[in-house]
């Protein structure tokens, strides 16, 4: 079979049969399909889109392309479950969640994705405490989930590798945004991982791969009725992503975030919601809770009583990472040269949150080719919410860049991001929908 051929069956909307699609992952996992027959196939798929058999077909023979993990034998004394994004800009929910869930009793074996597009990536996130290996080998994953209760990973070589090639593809070649192709790449990774439970944050906004709550809806659906046909109950949320998740954006200033929060220091409303619902989520999905309300108590609770805190250190330092992170993150997380405030005048009335994701990527701080290095202390700190009044003094941000041209660009760009009107927009609900199934 050639691969033109397939290639040629897409772009004219035909459906791909199973071994076409085998074949395709086959040559994916192995490098043996070129980059350019990767992202046309892939781009004829964001055009044409795929039948829920092929969708199926792809996440399936996509989570088969590496090892699958099975905690069965491990004898944990909790369910194994993990919460995924569709992608957002300023999300550093995994921090605070997978230590919380471990605290409620959950094992949360993480694996997550790179900076994809505009959006930000949990594991280069996380690659920001020095020494913390994201990339362990299996002995090494295993034991963290089973000690700490929680380990926040990259893509190894082993998991899901045909994903990890896509992935990279897809994220300099315009085809992020596609139901089938981000529904394949999620669960391909959490079947790999052996999970009993998933939450999914599908966002929805601005900032967001599905703009409309309509297509937010279909990638829920498409990822809960995939999941289910590999039997992995799945619940969605649809979560507002119209602006900046919590008050950073950049790879290391998230980090500080995510350690204030757990330390209980500073808890922004909208992140805060968005951790607590996901959180809950988990624990009614794998029953530890049947009342969303009971749940979210727990979860909180968690957090306030600082065991959430003392996971996130334990985990840290058994992945390499200092002991004393939680304590002395300052010391220890890079800072960059230029910090200065950005300042602007009237109400924040909206956010066009993909440019400031694309703000973050001209910033050093996400890539725009594969494989490139990250600046990880650049970004935006301080970032006020939609319909905060600004009278000139207080900043709308703080920018930390690497030299005073690049601050210049990024407050341009942080400026021409945001709309300032006389008045207060309506708030929007940060929960929209969950979707059981
Ligand atoms: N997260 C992923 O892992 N893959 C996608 O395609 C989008 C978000």
């Amino acid at each position: 079979m050639l691969f033109t051929d397939v290639i040629r069956k897409k772009r004219d909307g035909s459906e791909l049969s199973d071994d076409e699609i085998q074949l395709f992952v086959d040559g994916l996992a192995d490098n043996s399909l070129p980059a350019e027959q990767v992202s046309a196939l892939a781009m004829a798929i964001y055009l044409n889109s795929m039948s829920f058999d092929e969708a199926s077909k792809l996440t399936l023979a996509m989570a088969a392309s590496g090892t699958v993990l099975d905690w069965s034998k491990e004898g944990l004394d909790g369910p194994v479950i993990d919460k995924h994004s569709t992608g957002g800009v300023g999300d550093k929910v995994s921090f605070m969640l997978a230590p919380i869930a471990a605290a409620c009793g959950c094992y949360v074996p993480m694996i997550s994705g790179r900076g994809l597009g505009h959006t930000g990536g949990t594991t280069d996130k996380v690659e920001s405490i020095p020494g913390y290996n994201a990339t362990p080998d299996f002995e090494g994953f295993r034991k963290t989930v089973k000690d700490a209760g929680c380990a926040i990973i990259g893509q190894t070589t082993d998991l899901a590798p045909a994903d990890r090639r896509l992935y990279s593809i897809r994220d300099v070649t315009g085809t992020i945004g596609s139901v089938p192709l981000i529904t394949a790449s999620i669960l391909s990774k959490k079947i790999a991982a052996g999970l009993q439970g998933l939450v999914m944050d599908v966002k929805v906004g601005s900032g967001a791969f599905m703009e409309t709550s309509q297509r937010a809806q279909k990638l829920a659906r498409s990822i809960i009725s995939t999941a289910a046909k590999a039997g992995l109950k799945t619940h969605a949320l649809i979560t507002d992503m119209n602006e900046v998740l919590g008050t950073t954006v950049g790879n290391a200033l998230e980090i500080e975030e995510a350690v204030l929060y757990l330390r209980n220091e500073q808890r922004d409303a909208r992140l805060d919601e968005v951790t607590l619902s996901l959180c809950a989520e988990m624990l009614v999905v794998v029953g530890i809770e049947t009342d969303r309300a009971k749940a979210r108590e727990k979860c909180d609770d968690a957090v306030t009583s600082g065991r959430a805190a003392e996971v996130f250190g334990r985990m840290v330092s058994a992945m390499g990472g200092p002991g004393d992170f939680v304590e002395n993150y300052g010391k220890h997380l890079v800072n960059a040269p230029v910090v200065r405030p950005i300042r602007a005048s009237g109400y924040v009335a909206a956010m066009d949150t993909r440019a400031i994701g694309n703000a973050i990527i001209e910033l050093g701080g996400g890539r725009h080719t594969v494989g490139e290095s990250l600046d990880l202390a650049v970004g935006f700190s301080h970032v006020v919410s939609i319909g905060t009044h600004l009278d000139g003094e207080t900043p709308l941000a703080i920018v930390h860049a690497a030299s005073d041209e690049d601050a210049d660009a990024a407050e341009q760009n942080l400026l021409a991001a945001c709309e300032f009107g006389d008045s207060a927009p309506e708030d929007r609900p940060v929960i929209g929908e969950i979707l059981t199934g």
